[in-house]
């Protein structure tokens, strides 16, 4: 018998992803193991703990919550206080407490767990073949919900009346599915439809085996996942991919692929081991990785390409019609090229109706669009170019507590990012910004995550180009509600995200590379190197400013950037090289014009450009379809030459107080080897060595100057996983220490992040 001495209470406070992940029946089994009684309860804010027993086993239970807690559970913080005793007769879950003002993480979505998809496939299961099975360890979290707490009738399952069995799972703490918000079976919860791209639905006795028969047969089904619709049809067949890209008018940008299994994956992508964990973990993201010779998925899912994004079933439906087809199928999202993912039924049938032959949907509604994410492993690291399903809402921790901030992000690949406290809610990738169709999704975006984390903005920070949809968003905001506004120069947001990307305050080198980013003094950036913290930073070298032979047609068209750089350069103009066979002599001549009159020819130092002109000039890629195209070419091309050491020669010119790295000498020893049909592959290898030495020269010369040790690379630049490979070992070996992104991508998707910290240093 226990003496009434030693008996204690504790009070404990748990914050972080500690909803809707299982968390209370585990503290609830906790509590019964080490024979304490109280409560536990879900707060706006955290979970709530009150545990009474003799101090040993409070002691034993606490280690135990930390060391032990479910898999998605993800503690930020946890408080411990003592307390008088009140004698407690038994140990219970509370019910949930809203608290004005008070707000807690959101778990993201999370791909199918083992146990759930044993049942699936046990057709003595009651949820055989079930396509919406869930538990408190997956399954839709962030799509469904509209408000907190995490309770059923905050989420779009609220319409759902759960059925005896499964309210007797959800009310029974030591089941999977104590809690599970989205809980449903075959009785009581969504059920899937087929229906003809007009809407029509079609009758049928197995909705998956028909939908399966369908894919076989080449036709392109709209099914409806997590975050919207993805477009789905047969990855062998290289007519229905074709199809696909031209309904979707998307012609040449690689599309994604899913797959049954990890052996599935293994015949067609080589798979090192942490690609194969990123594969399988919860988040289960779209992985890059390099693309089998004998692989039998069509090269029209990612034409010229090296690599194969690949990604494996993430929700029961996915597993089923994955099964079912037997073959590997394209996965693209459900949007006409540049417009957001479609997520409502009706709204798929009104946009999608001349992208699919049919829709593969269901009734349960999907609140937030959310985007696969897409990632790659590099150096050891898996490194997103896309963040969304599986990762956002979770944020990023600052290493200072930050007031309430939004920042509006960047044209392209937009996320935005709202703070406070420690946080940074870096949002799901939102997309391109150049439509009304994407601004609403953002605006809608932001109002939820608003609502979620109950911020209030009182500072908007923004990207310096005037003419970017996100500033003029903010510009707008701002005005209407009286917030102050920080104006925030691209390349400087880049390397304040790497920075807080890694935890780190600088002063740092930073190196950022990208195609385009409004300058301090009105030119278009992209060749930046700079000393730079959260405060502020100072251009120390760029790449040599050139002219860009009408502006964003250059961008589209890069033999229009090659010869801007030429006739910029004064280097004669050989009719001999292939780009030539691009334009006419009446092109010509208005390229002419335009740079030696300096109409429609802003000037640039970007790095995107210079990767685009090597590209024309080489002859590989004159015109591109999808941005970076060219720079990709490059990049795949290199690699056909892994063994070439040589590289074109530069000059860091010092010009009051600034290096200019100058690119004479590099294009003219580029056009010679192109004369002397060097091979591209050779040129191209070349070419990314001496990107990798521009970047080691340029760090060297300013850590001389500033003897700063640290450097940060970011910009889209960076996405090229040949030049980090050749660029990290140059710069460690030259004792630098480098500081890539991790948790947010390196591209424009990043610059949310950076903005939010800068805006918040300005206001110190
Ligand atoms: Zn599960
Ligand atoms: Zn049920
Ligand atoms: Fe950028």
């Amino acid at each position: 018998m226990a003496e009434a001495s030693t008996i204690s209470l504790a009070r404990i406070s748990v914050r972080g992803v500690v909803q809707g992940v299982g968390f209370r029946p585990f503290v609830y089994q906790m509590a019964s193991r080490h024979n304490l009684r109280g409560w536990v309860c879900n707060t706006s804010e955290d979970v709530k703990i009150e545990v009474e027993g003799d101090a040993k086993s409070i002691e034993g239970f606490t280690k135990d919550l930390r060391e032990q807690a479910p898999p998605l559970a993800h503690i930020e913080g946890m408080t411990v206080t003592d307390g008088p005793a009140v004698n407690y007769d038994k140990f219970e879950i509370l019910r949930s407490v809203a608290e004005e003002g008070k707000y807690q993480l959101v778990s993201p979505d999370i791909a199918t767990c083992p146990d759930c998809l044993k049942e699936i496939f046990n057709p003595a299961d009651r949820r055989y073949r079930y396509p919406f099975t869930n538990c408190t360890n997956c399954g839709p979290r962030f799509t469904i919900i509209k408000d907190i707490p995490y309770d059923r009738p905050n989420t779009t399952m609220k319409s759902f009346r759960m059925c005896p069995e499964c309210r007797k799972e959800y009310e029974n703490p030591l089941n999977r599915r104590f809690h599970a918000q989205p809980n449903a079976c075959p009785v009581c919860g969504p059920q899937l439809e087929l229906r003809l791209a007009q809407g029509t639905r079609v009758e049928c006795e197995d909705i998956i085996k028909k939908a399966s028969e369908l894919l076989k047969k080449g036709q392109i089904i709209g099914v409806k996942g997590l975050g919207g619709f993805l477009l789905a049809c047969d990855a062998t067949s290289e007519k229905a991919v074709n199809r696909l890209r031209q309904r979707k008018k998307r012609p040449g940008k690689p599309l994604a692929v899913m797959v049954a299994g990890m052996d599935e994956v293994r015949q067609h992508c080589e798979v090192d081991a942490d690609e194969e964990q990123l594969l399988l973990s919860p988040g289960s993201p779209i992985v890059l990785m390099k693309w089998k010779k004998d692989s039998n998925i069509t090269r029209a899912t990612a034409p010229g390409l090296t690599y194969l994004g690949v990604m494996l079933p993430y929700t029961p439906l996915h597993h089923l019609l994955l099964r079912e087809t037997g073959l590997p199928l394209v996965m693209t999202s459900g949007n006409l090229s540049e417009e957001p993912i479609a997520k409502d039924n009706d709204e798929a049938i009104k946009r999608l109706n001349h992208i699919v032959d049919y829709f593969l949907m269901h009734n349960r509604d999907i609140y937030a669009r959310y985007d696969d994410s897409v990632m790659l492993v590099e150096q050891g690291l898996p490194r997103f170019v896309r963040r969304a399903r599986g990762y956002a809402p979770y944020p990023v921790r600052l290493p200072f507590k930050s007031k309430q901030i939004l920042a509006c992000g960047a044209e392209e690949k937009n996320t935005f990012c709202l703070t406070r406290d420690n946080y940074a809610f870096v949002s799901q990738h939102i997309g391109d910004m150049e439509n009304l169709e994407t601004l609403e999704h953002y605006v809608n975006t932001i109002g939820l995550y608003e609502k979620l984390f109950r911020i209030k903005p009182e500072i908007i920070a923004h990207d310096m180009h005037p003419e970017y949809l996100p500033t003029k968003y903010a510009r707008e905001l701002a005005e209407k509600e009286k917030i102050k506004l920080v104006p925030v120069q691209h390349h400087h947001a880049h390397i304040a995200s790497c920075l807080a990307d890694n935890g780190v305050k600088g002063p740092v080198i930073g190196v950022s590379l990208d195609g385009t980013g409004y300058g301090t003094d009105g030119n278009i950036w992209g060749g930046e190197f700079m000393v730079a913290d959260f405060k502020k930073f100072e251009r120390l070298a760029h790449l040599e400013y050139l002219p860009l032979a009408g502006g964003a047609q250059a961008i589209r068209k890069p033999y229009r950037t090659a010869i801007g750089y030429l006739l910029g350069l004064g280097i004669s103009l050989d009719k001999n090289l292939p780009m030539f066979k691009y334009l006419n002599e009446n092109e010509l001549e208005i390229i002419k014009e335009q740079v030696s009159k300096g109409i429609n020819a802003p000037l640039t130092s970007s790095m995107g450009r210079l990767f685009d002109a090597v590209a024309a000039l080489t002859g590989v890629r004159g015109i591109i379809e999808y941005e970076a195209q060219a720079a990709i070419d490059l990049e795949m091309l290199a690699y056909i030459a892994p063994d070439e050491t040589g590289a074109y020669p530069f000059k860091l010119e010092e010009q009051g107080g600034m290096s200019v790295i100058k690119l004479r000498d590099l294009l003219v020893s580029v056009i010679a080897d192109v004369l002397k049909k060097t091979p591209e592959a050779v040129i191209a290898a070349r070419f990314h060595n001496t990107v990798a030495q521009m970047i080691l020269e340029t760090c060297e010369a300013i850590s001389a100057k500033t003897d700063l040790k640290k450097v940060a690379l970011s910009g889209g630049v960076f996405q090229n996983r040949l030049l980090v490979r050749k660029t990290l070992p140059l710069l460690e070996s030259a004792g630098l220490e480098v500081y890539t992104h991790r948790q947010v991508p390196c591209n424009d998707g990043g610059i949310s992040l950076g903005q939010v910290v800068i805006a918040n240093s300005m206001e110190e």
